[in-house]
């Protein structure tokens, strides 16, 4: 729509010679198996760039299995997923005058899984480093930056989550809502076109979870690209383009915001009433 393509003409963000925009993420038919447990059963998903996708869906559904097969720490087991228009994990290849499907080497998948970052519900800050270290470790070691940008790139990134103040800290002595917003400047730093969040203020304890909220809040409104899994109806209510509900492995229900106040499929009727 002429929304979605304004907003990525700002961001900078691809344009097909026709004028459509290309998704940053365009899930297909995506099956996932582990052996014998069938976890996701046909899940299409399109994400348009700068926009917020909230995954709504009771435990076990398969939202963080979806999530981890976008940043590939998981494998498809069928079906494709495309991140701002490349097949991830997969090219075709032409042997023999066909078209066959080959795996990508380590080095495209690092450069595509670079275009994503990912904050969990635990935050898995190394706790032998401070908040700074913590936020210059891939700039340094993943992508070799001089320490002097990475430190400077570092404080503003950390000032953006508003822990200016805290450069110093060790996790320990950080509340887990700080801890969490470490977690996330040590994404951007990596300078992610896309943000995945798994239930980030799941581990949290009430009191904290704004603070977490207001960070993913303000990133929305500078136009990242978010998918985020949450049990936080409010937020999804207020930031979210697109809510998506998960169930048994399936998209069960998808629209705007607006299908939290009218959902129409029974089982998300179901799930609202339990959350809310
Ligand atoms: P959600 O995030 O919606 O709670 P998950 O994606 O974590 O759901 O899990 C969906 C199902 O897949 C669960 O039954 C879970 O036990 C199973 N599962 C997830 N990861 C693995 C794995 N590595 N090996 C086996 N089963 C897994
Ligand atoms: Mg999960």
């Amino acid at each position: 729509t002429e929304t979605y393509t304004n907003i990525a003409d700002a961001a900078g963000d691809t344009v097909t010679a026709a004028g459509t925009t290309v998704p940053a993420v365009k899930a297909v038919q995506v099956h996932k198996a582990f052996g014998s447990l069938h976890v996701l059963k046909g899940v299409d998903l399109t994400v348009m760039p700068g926009t917020v996708t909230v995954i709504l869906g009771p435990s076990g559904s398969g939202k963080s299995t979806f999530l981890r097969l976008i940043n590939q720490l998981e494998t498809l087991t069928g079906g494709s997923i495309e991140v701002d228009g490349e097949m991830i994990g997969y090219k075709y290849v032409t042997r023999n005058g066909q078209q066959v499907l080959q795996t990508l080497d380590d080095k495209d998948v690092a450069r595509q899984r670079a275009k994503l970052g990912m904050v969990f519900q635990r935050f898995n800050l190394f706790p032998h480093m401070t908040a700074l270290e913590n936020v210059m470790e891939a700039p340094v070691h993943v992508k070799h930056e001089s320490k002097a940008k990475a430190r400077e790139e570092a404080v503003g990134e950390l000032q953006r989550v508003g822990l200016g103040d805290r450069l110093d800290y060790y996790p320990s002595q950080l509340s887990g809502g700080q801890q969490q917003r470490v977690a996330i400047a040590r994404a951007l730093a990596m300078h992610p076109d896309i943000m995945l969040f798994d239930e980030p203020t799941s581990a949290l304890d009430p009191e904290l979870v704004g603070e977490v909220l207001n960070v993913m809040r303000s990133l929305a409104t500078a136009g990242m690209t978010m998918i985020c899994v949450t049990h936080e109806i409010g937020f999804a209510r207020e930031v979210a383009d697109q809510v998506v509900f998960m169930d048994g492995g399936v998209v069960v229900e998808k629209g705007g915001p607006e299908i939290i106040e009218h959902p129409t499929e029974p089982r998300f009727k179901d799930f609202l009433q339990h959350v809310l």
